[in-house]
């Protein structure tokens, strides 16, 4: 299927605690599309966390299952140039037949429909019309659908009628295992230290892991030297200062979560536990501080607070700095993690 990348399947989509939901349900609808609970399937997560690769997955797996479903794989912004063209060519019937006519509609990046008002009109009614025949969507989006601005009122409550399932940053564990498999895919073979080295350093997105392996063995091949410690650790801190990263609401959680030896589930988990408390306050003062998120959006993704407990975190962080030194070597420290 020339829509599909073959490589995108389950099979090299490792599992691991950020990605169980979005996996497990994705698996369940490719053996059963349009018949579980999840329709539709809606996947977010930052960039390079496996949005895609995912929703591939998905969708090849249904083709290996059920030969003579169509399966349909578009980008957001395709549908939405196709949309356009068929307009302009008075072919606005066509183009909705031709969506209406497909089983598994997998639509990648929603969040490029945003302001978009006539394409969100069409997809309203192909969504409704697939919907109601038992035909399965999944949808992939950056954001969760409550942040998603400029998409109609009425699409979001349908986005919600499925399952929402976030991918989030793999913990370290995670990245061992992808670095261990893409190595070994690779054909090479890497000493614990040194995958140990990448998982410590490289803690944005799976994109980045794979791309600080691709310069590892470009590197040993072009100066045709083995893969030591000593060359990943100096190819690492180059990648690391040189892609001075966006600090976003997932980078803080991780970082906070990586300096405390926490599973990121624990911060976003309603618990009360003193570390975990102290732990999300140092996030949100942080996620304050370093973003341009509202208090609202910084505290549902924290935790499911509201805005008032994201303003009484970053008060309480504020006086402890004045009057608790090692909470302030705490913050101190992983500021320093945050900037590198
Ligand atoms: P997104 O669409 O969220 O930006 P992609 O699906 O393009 O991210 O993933 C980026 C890269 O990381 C791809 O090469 C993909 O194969 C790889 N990747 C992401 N998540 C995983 C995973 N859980 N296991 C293996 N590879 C992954
Ligand atoms: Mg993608």
């Amino acid at each position: 299927d020339p829509q599909l990348n073959s490589d995108y399947n389950f099979q090299n989509f490792i599992e691991g605690e950020c990605n169980r939901l979005a996996r497990s349900a994705g698996f369940a609808i490719a053996q059963n599309p349009g018949k579980t609970a999840f329709n539709p399937l809606f996947i977010y997560g930052a960039s390079g966390l496996g949005k895609t690769h995912l929703a591939h997955a998905i969708g090849i797996q249904v083709k290996e299952r059920f030969p003579e479903k169509t399966v349909l794989y578009v980008e957001a912004n395709k549908f939405e140039r196709q949309y356009a063209d068929a307009t302009r060519s008075n072919e606005r019937n066509d183009f909705v037949h031709f969506y209406q006519m497909i089983d598994v509609l997998i639509i990648d990046d929603v969040q490029h429909l945003a302001a978009k008002q006539k394409t969100q009109d069409v997809f309203f009614h192909i969504f409704n019309h697939l919907h109601q025949s038992g035909k399965q969507l999944i949808l992939t989006s950056d954001k969760p659908p409550v942040e998603l601005e400029g998409l109609e009122q009425r699409l979001l409550s349908r986005f919600k009628w499925g399952l929402s399932a976030d991918l989030q940053v793999p913990d370290f564990e995670t990245r061992k295992t992808i670095l261990q498999k893409m190595a070994y895919k690779d054909g090479i073979e890497l000493q614990d230290e040194i995958i140990d080295y990448i998982a410590n350093h490289i803690n944005t997105n799976v994109r980045e892991l794979e791309g600080a392996l691709v310069s590892l063995m470009a590197q040993s091949t072009l100066n045709r030297k083995e893969i030591t410690i000593d060359l990943a650790k100096d190819l690492i801190d180059k990648l690391v200062s040189n892609t001075r990263k966006e600090i976003t609401l997932d980078v803080i959680q991780q970082t906070v979560c990586d300096y405390f030896s926490m599973p990121v589930d624990q911060l976003k988990s309603k618990t009360r536990k003193r570390e975990i408390v102290q732990a999300r306050q140092i996030a949100m003062y942080f996620a304050k501080s370093k973003t341009k998120s509202s208090l609202s959006t910084i505290g549902a993704r924290i935790g499911g607070k509201d805005h008032a407990t994201v303003l009484h975190a970053c008060k309480t962080v504020k006086n402890l700095l004045d009057t608790d030194k090692r909470f302030k070597s705490f913050v101190t420290d992983i500021d320093k993690m945050l900037e590198n």
